[in-house]
């Protein structure tokens, strides 16, 4: 948000969509990105760990960052199928997600599990993004705050930094429902993690980027990212597509 000082984030997360043909949407991005907007926020991608490395080519020379959704929190070892940050970073990624709400409903991702993984990234010189939410059922209950407080507490390493985490607010009722909070929803939520992150670490709270996450269009991209607190989305479905995105990037242009 303008007069944070934070700069802007805005990270499409592919989930397991794409293949190599998906690389023209990749290039759709690179070339539909004015280099005034790039002036003023970051760009990242995260497409499936195959197309990682493709897409590291793809956007060579350009600002936009290219990250993993996952990893394994051991940099090497008998993991069969797993991919460690180390890995990752060796395929030219600079970010990753850490405990996307799939992974944790899916693979039964714990808060201490998100923590390890934090830690991964980092130690690979990684930025990770670590993802927090509430389900539909918990903020009806108003224990939303209280959900996403524990699992930023946990999940965050000691000492995180501006150059090595990045949070993302992702209500999971509002990822690829087409629906989201009201911006004095996610105000509320934002407010209350920052005020979280400044008893974690800091005067380093105020350069932590917060994201806002689930169903970002370009049609509410607008009004979302102009709530106080919010410094960028992390995207799911509209970034499969370039237009979308960049519609998405636009809202801060
Ligand atoms: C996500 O998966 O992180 C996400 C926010 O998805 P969507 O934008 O499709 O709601």
């Amino acid at each position: 948000m303008a007069g944070s000082g934070r700069r802007p984030l805005v990270a499409g997360n592919w989930k397991m969509n794409g293949t190599r043909a998906s690389l023209a949407t990749v290039e759709g991005i690179r070339d539909g990105l004015s280099p005034a907007l790039l002036e003023k926020i970051d760009v990242l991608i995260c497409p499936p760990a195959t197309l990682i490395s493709s897409c590291v080519a793809a956007t060579y020379g350009s600002p936009i960052a290219i990250g993993g959704q996952n990893l394994h929190a051991r940099p090497s070892g008998a993991f069969t199928g797993s991919i460690s940050a180390e890995m990752l970073a060796d395929l030219g990624a600079k970010y990753v997600i850490v405990g996307h709400s799939e992974r944790r409903a899916y693979h039964h991702e714990t808060d201490d599990g998100v923590h390890a993984k934090a830690l991964g990234a980092r130690r690979a010189g990684l930025c990770g993004i670590i993802c927090v939410g509430e389900t539909m059922e918990e903020r009806e209950q108003g224990r939303a705050l209280s959900i996403v407080r524990a699992q930023l507490a946990i999940g965050i390493p000691k000492g995180a930094t501006a150059q090595d985490t990045v949070i993302a607010y992702e209500p999971v009722w509002a990822i690829g429902s087409g629906r989201t909070p009201t911006p004095a929803e996610i105000a509320e939520v934002h407010a209350s993690l920052r005020e979280m992150l400044d008893k974690l670490v800091g005067e380093e709270a105020a350069k932590i980027r917060i994201l806002y996450g689930g169903s970002v269009k370009p049609g509410n991209a607008r009004e979302l990212m102009a709530v106080e607190n919010v410094d960028g989305a992390l995207v799911g479905g509209a970034s499969l597509v370039a237009e979308d995105f960049l519609g998405i990037c636009n809202a801060y242009a």
